[in-house]
């Protein structure tokens, strides 16, 4: 498992937490702000449309009454379809108000007998559904193209076809019978201005909205480039406000003046997009909000675990370097937060007591080694004086007896394996008991050591001397060829010894008998032996001297 600083351990949760709260909040605020936002931007948007619909609904009925009205004139009543004060009367009206195109009278067949600027007089109007329905009752109609009035009437700035909404009145005589039609053609820009005008009138309006007119089965009328979409009845027929395809509602139906079919309402939209745009800023801000906010945690949070793990971190170190031996580990012993102080109290004092009892431990063993180093010293001494005494003679020096009879084993053998002879000397001092008696026992023994000297000092260092007995020395020479054949060796300790001069004494002479080792011997006595007899012939013939 990977194993993660304190510092970043701290740091994550933090942010991670505070980001989590800080944009939850954000989503909710958020949320409830859009859902506020959506009912507002809807209630504007009916309030807009109810009063563009009563707006254009009053206007509607107005004209309606005004063409009623005319219709009711004492003259037509009476049957007098063409007297000119009907025509005087439609004139100042259309003149009055310009969103009148035409305005006429006509009699039961449909045939117009008078109208403003004399349009259409002596055609007939039979065919064309304002007629038809003035002679029912009153009829105010859905906007339609101009079809006879096209070749008469100016055409439209921008060229798109005239098109009318028609008022039309039955004429009744004073028997009740229909003897005609008064009929109207209103601009239908005039209808889209009302629209249009109780829409925008609103200083505060918000943006991006739009005022739709459509029929009793949700077809748009206006605007023009709408013209003929379906709108979804059902939804915006709800009361108030509604959402869908991508747009926030809001339908009301224009009322419309009595005894007409006519049933428009008035959408006025505007697209969610827009409605909800300073909710969503809002949200936006809220969440940049939350991220910073989260930042600025995520640090404290990070200064926060710094001051926290540094001297934990300072710990570890220092009892890493207390593990190595390494020295300067430095544990804090102040901190505020009061276990981080205890804890690098306990380890400081933790540390000093084992750092003790280390060197207590250090010490003992030093001590103990010195100790044995000291003993082993003396040990080896004394097992090197040891040997020595076992091989040695204790007053001259040279090898003892038990000594030279291992050698004299040793020699024997190996002439016997490889044939190659040796020899032997033994040296006897002469007249010694004299020296004793005349000199005392001590005198002798210094004769005797200064002997060995003179022996040792005549011989190579492969040679091999020891004290054989008393006053006598044996030497082993293992080389016996030329120039230092075994009598040249001999006449040479006995000069040596002849011309020395030993202090209280003077003179001391010796006499060498001497034995070659015979491969042909059982046994090393005989080799003895034969330098005995020698030494005893060297004796008999006078002493000081080599037999
Ligand atoms: P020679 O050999 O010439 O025939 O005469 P000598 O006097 O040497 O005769 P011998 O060999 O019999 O005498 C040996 C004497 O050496 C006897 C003894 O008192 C003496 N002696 C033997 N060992 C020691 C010793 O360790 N120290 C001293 N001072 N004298 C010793
Ligand atoms: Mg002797
Ligand atoms: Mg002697």
């Amino acid at each position: 498992m990977l194993k993660a600083s304190l510092r970043s351990h701290l740091t994550l949760w933090f942010t991670g937490l505070s980001l989590l709260t800080l944009l939850s909040v954000g989503f909710y605020v958020g949320h409830i702000a859009t859902e506020q936002m959506k009912q507002a931007s809807g209630n504007a948007l009916l309030n807009t449309a109810r009063s563009a619909a009563t707006l254009l609904g009053e206007q509607l009925r107005e004209r309606q009454l005004e063409v009623y009205l005319l219709s009711r004139a004492p003259h037509l009543e009476r049957g007098d379809l063409d007297n000119p004060a009907i025509l005087k009367s439609m004139q100042l009206r259309t003149e009055a108000r310009a969103e009148y195109a035409w305005m006429g009278v006509t009699d039961a067949q449909g045939n117009v007998h008078q109208a403003v600027n004399r349009l259409l007089v002596g055609q007939s109007v039979q065919q064309r559904p304002w007629f038809q329905a003035g002679l029912r009752g009153q009829y105010t109609g859905d906007p339609h193209e101009a079809v006879l009035l096209a070749k008469l009437l100016p055409g439209t700035p921008n060229g798109e076809p005239l098109r009318f909404i028609d008022f039309a009145a039955p004429i009744h005589n004073a028997e009740g019978q229909v003897i005609g039609v008064l009929g109207a053609h209103a601009h239908w820009n005039w209808v889209t201005r009302i629209v249009e005008s109780a829409t925008f009138s609103h200083k505060n309006a918000a943006p991006d909205v739009e005022a739709l007119i459509v029929d009793h089965d949700g077809k748009v009328l206006y605007p023009e480039a709408l013209m003929g979409q379906q709108l979804a009845m059902d939804e915006a027929k709800a009361p108030g406000w509604s959402v869908g395809n991508g747009y926030l509602t809001s339908m009301v139906t224009v009322p419309t003046p009595p005894s007409t079919a006519l049933s428009w309402s008035i959408a006025v939209r505007q697209p969610l997009e827009t409605a909800l745009q300073p909710a969503r800023l809002l949200l936006y801000k809220l969440l940049m909000l939350g991220v910073f906010a989260a930042m600025v945690f995520g640090l404290v949070a990070y200064y926060l675990a710094l001051y926290l793990s540094r001297p934990i971190e300072q710990l570890a170190n220092s009892a890493k370097q207390v593990q190595n031996n390494q020295p300067g580990a430095h544990f804090p012993l102040q901190h505020p937060v009061r276990e981080i102080a205890q804890l690098g109290q306990s380890i400081d004092a933790m540390t000093q007591s084992l750092l003790a009892k280390e060197r207590e431990l250090q010490e003992a063993n030093a001590s103990l080694e010195a100790t044995v180093a000291q003993r082993t010293a003396d040990l080896m001494q004394a097992n090197a004086e040891l040997l020595n005494l076992a091989t040695h003679d204790a007053l001259t020096g040279v090898f003892n007896r038990r000594r030279f009879d291992e050698k004299l084993t040793e020699y024997s053998l190996l002439s016997r394996r490889t044939g190659r002879p040796f020899a032997l000397l033994l040296i006897d001092a002469d007249h010694f008991k004299r020296i004793n008696d005349t000199h005392g026992h001590a005198v002798g023994d210094e004769v005797l050591k200064q002997l060995a000297q003179l022996i040792q000092s005549s011989l190579r260092t492969t040679d091999f001397v020891a004290r054989y007995g008393g006053e006598e020395f044996a030497v082993l020479l293992p080389e016996i060829a030329q120039p230092d054949t075994p009598e040249v060796v001999a006449e040479k300790i006995r000069a040596a010894i002849a011309d020395a001069h030993f202090p209280a004494v003077g003179q001391v002479t010796v006499s060498l008998g001497i034995g070659l080792a015979d491969p042909a011997d059982n046994n090393p006595t005989a080799l003895i032996k034969r330098a005995d007899q020698q030494l005893y012939q060297a004796k008999a013939a006078g002493r000081n001297q080599v037999a």
